[in-house]
């Protein structure tokens, strides 16, 4: 799944494409309307982030464009918190849905894996390592009919080891994406990456979480 987020405000495109990266997507920004024309008319994307206000060109223009053209890709338009007038154009003109500024990035992710199952394509809604599936609605984590739950944290730090494929995570990568600017130490992600395997034991995964010396986690297929 490729995003493409049209957003002047770079910050603010920053994070969305930050976002959408840890949830395992593709994510491209461009930054202002004319770019975002090209780049929806291009095809090479399975969403669009389009914000409303941009210069050269509006969000709305962009959409009604690109449904003239035949581009039938899903729109999510960011608007302003207190203009109805600017949803009610962005949908008018042929956007799928609206998120207003400010948002949270679960509300986001949500909205995106929505257009997704309306495209009936369910492999999305999880990320898959080995043998183990991790479901991103659910949060459980799956083998071979065997599941179990995981608890907030777990789940963010699975996701991002799953996420990263075979490469080293670091603890101090892992503190920031999941704790954020908590006073967390690296104690805790010990702790979780602790939980995680004895719930990769439980399920009997042949998945397990190496720890390299000095340098942090990552995730390893253990032969039979
Ligand atoms: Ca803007």
């Amino acid at each position: 799944m490729n995003i493409l987020v049209v957003e002047d405000e770079r910050n603010l495109a920053d994070a969305i494409v930050h976002i959408v990266s840890d949830a395992s997507y593709g994510a491209e920004a461009v930054y202002d309307g004319r770019s975002g024309l090209r780049a929806a008319l291009s095809g090479n994307y399975d969403a669009i982030v389009l914000d409303v206000m941009l210069p050269g060109m509006n969000g709305c223009e962009i959409v009604h464009e690109m449904r003239r053209q035949g581009v039938a890709t899903p729109v999510l338009m960011l608007t302003a918190r207190t203009s109805t007038a600017e949803k009610v154009e962005g949908l008018d003109a042929g956007a799928d849905d609206y998120m207003t500024k400010p948002f949270e990035a679960d509300e986001l992710l949500a909205r995106l894996r929505a257009f997704t199952r309306r495209r009936g394509d369910v492999m999305l809604d999880e990320v898959t390592f080995g043998d183990i599936r991790l479901d991103l609605a659910t949060h459980d984590l799956s083998h071979d009919g065997d599941s179990v739950h995981l608890s907030g944290k777990e789940f963010e730090v699975m996701r991002i080891l799953m996420s990263s494929s075979s490469k080293v995570v670091s603890k101090q990568d892992l503190l920031g994406r999941v704790w954020g600017d908590t006073d967390a130490s690296e104690n805790s992600v010990e702790a979780y990456v602790s939980f995680l395997r004895k719930k990769l034991a439980h399920i009997g995964s042949s998945v397990q979480i190496t720890t390299l010396r000095m340098l942090g986690y990552r995730l390893e297929v253990l032969e039979a």
